[in-house]
């Protein structure tokens, strides 16, 4: 049976998943980083990068990984998850509010739009993608950094009349360590100086070849001003998402990471979640990080108090002990006890971590130690 995605094993290695990719291909096994391995594959990748393999008596303790069990039968397809990055001033934003602007739910729903860290937008077609809300590199490598691999597409913004700038090629280098594919939204194509072909050369540069040059990643024009090429933006993350096969179990206890918390006058310590694995619902207990609570309420990205959300949906969480840091776990567990235990579990981890010279981020069911 599968045990283990290839990105989880290379957190817990303190590897780049994509340098596994590569391993897995020469061995003869085309997987991506959101797929499953089996027990034997691991644990050859294991020593092929140089670690021991070290089982953890604490390994019931950790429950993460019980999610890599999930049959087969029981995984159904979810939304992608998406993050947009580029130079500063480049449309980032801009084009996170043009397509938020494009959900055919939103209007209908009655609901205000809430910037809770994440947003879901369904399509024409009634297909849903979901966006994170924050762009820039810190985030996404922050959230690498600390085990959350949340981003299944990224998307490249590039404006046109400005071309490859160093933030670009920043963000192009954090993609390719996070072995994450890659659309090219070439922005500002309304403006007349506007050079999408240069842009594509100079791509080729850092050996990002578009369909146009002949390679296989997709580019599209657009202006998140004048909101052209928006479906078309679309069409090519669905394309993506498709040929990635996404899939979780939605029924099964959830579990998620935070996409961002604050302390809120009122509600107190509030987390949005992105949901991964499972069905987060009012009254579940949780573990969050090192902190453990029972979901008072979970609310949408409409500012609307749902009872539940399913994978890649990101909800806030009200109800915590303490406030989170971005990427942090949450997991639900069967009842408080539990909770305090996996809490104090995570505790001591974070504290051995701060005392360990070696990498030690390793928890589940091997242990690194180079
Ligand atoms: P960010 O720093 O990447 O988030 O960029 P912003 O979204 O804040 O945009 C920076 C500036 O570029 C703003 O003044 C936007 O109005 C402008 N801008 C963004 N997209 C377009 C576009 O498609 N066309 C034009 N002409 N201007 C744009
Ligand atoms: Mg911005």
């Amino acid at each position: 049976p599968e045990v283990i995605t290839v990105q989880e094993l290379a957190n817990r290695m303190a590897e780049k998943g994509a340098d596994l990719v590569k391993s897995l291909f020469k061995m003869g096994q085309a997987v991506t980083l959101n797929q499953s391995i089996d027990q034997d594959t691991a644990e050859l990748l294991v020593e092929e990068f140089g670690h021991r393999i070290q089982r953890v008596s604490e390994a019931d303790v950790e429950i993460g990984i019980e999610g890599d069990l999930d049959p087969v039968e029981s995984l159904k397809v979810r939304a992608p998850v998406v993050t947009i990055m580029g130079h500063v001033d480049h449309g980032k934003t801009s084009l996170l509010d043009a397509l938020r602007g494009t959900d055919v739910v939103a209007g209908e729903s009655g609901g205000i739009t809430q910037h809770i860290g994440a947003y879901q937008v369904t399509t024409k077609g009634g297909d849903i993608i979901t966006f994170l809300d924050t762009p820039g590199h810190e985030a996404f490598s922050e959230m690498r950094a600390r085990g959350a691999n949340v981003t299944d597409i990224v998307i490249l913004v590039v404006a046109a009349d400005d071309g490859l700038m160093p933030q670009t090629i920043e963000a192009i280098n954090h993609t390719k360590a996070a072995g994450v594919p890659m659309i090219v939204a070439i922005n500002k194509c309304d403006k007349p100086e506007a050079n999408p072909q240069k842009v594509r050369e100079r791509l080729l540069e850092h050996e990002i070849v578009v369909e146009d040059m002949g390679g296989d990643v997709q580019d599209v024009q657009v202006s998140a001003l004048k909101k052209t090429g928006l479906d078309e933006l679309i069409e090519k993350i669905l394309l993506q998402a498709e040929v990635m096969e996404l899939t979780a179990n939605p029924d099964r206890a959830a579990e998620g990471n935070v996409i961002e918390a604050q302390l809120d006058k009122g509600r107190g310590a509030v987390a949005t979640v992105l949901v991964r694995k499972g069905t987060l619902k009012v009254g579940d207990t949780f573990v969050i990080g090192a902190e453990s609570g029972k979901v008072r309420a979970l609310v949408n990205d409409k500012g609307q108090q749902v009872k539940s959300a399913g994978p890649s949906v990101p909800v806030e969480v009200l109800g915590l002990s303490g406030v989170p840091m971005a990427g942090d776990q949450m997991t639900v567990v069967e009842n408080e006890a539990r909770a305090r235990e996996v809490a104090a579990y995570r505790q001591e981890q974070i504290t051995r971590k701060r005392t360990a010279s070696v990498p030690t981020n390793f928890e589940n069911m091997f242990s690194a130690l180079s």
